[in-house]
């Protein structure tokens, strides 16, 4: 396992403060692309995907098409799905009871945005053996 920082640009920060804005009072949700290495993961690119939750105010559910697109484009590039993105409208930047009960990979990276649409913030966390663990956040200046 890689040291606990996720190194973020502050465009990538933008982008998924901007999505989290965006889909108010609805759930933002995507996929991270990105790499991973000695000092920890590396986000290439977030992918802001369509959430096809029933109720997508107060879930999430990544419509798998463009996941499967992402996966087949990211073959031989280095790169990879490291982690997913999602927000919560009117509610905290950490894992809700949901997340915790849908999380099954290991060493899967969670950027998560919580807030209103001028206030939100984010954490990140990395799930592995049954429980998220937050990481360190590192956004070059
Ligand atoms: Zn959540």
């Amino acid at each position: 396992m890689s040291g606990l920082v996720l190194h973020l640009s502050a465009n990538q920060a933008d982008r998924l403060l901007g999505a989290a804005y965006t889909c108010f009072p609805n759930e933002c949700c995507g996929l991270i692309e990105g790499r991973c290495a000695e000092d920890g993961w590396h986000v290439v690119q977030l992918h802001e995907m369509p959430n096809i939750a029933e109720d997508p105010s107060r879930h999430f559910l990544i419509d798998p098409q463009p996941q499967i697109e992402l996966l087949r484009r990211l073959r031989g590039t280095g790169h990879a799905v490291i982690g997913c993105f999602h927000s919560h409208p009117r509610g905290l930047a950490e894992p809700s009871t949901t997340d915790l009960e849908r999380a099954v990979d290991d060493d899967f990276v969670w950027l998560i945005a919580g807030g209103v649409p001028d206030d939100f913030s984010f954490n990140a966390y990395v799930f592995s053996s049954g429980t998220f663990t937050k990481l360190t956040i590192d956004i070059p200046k």
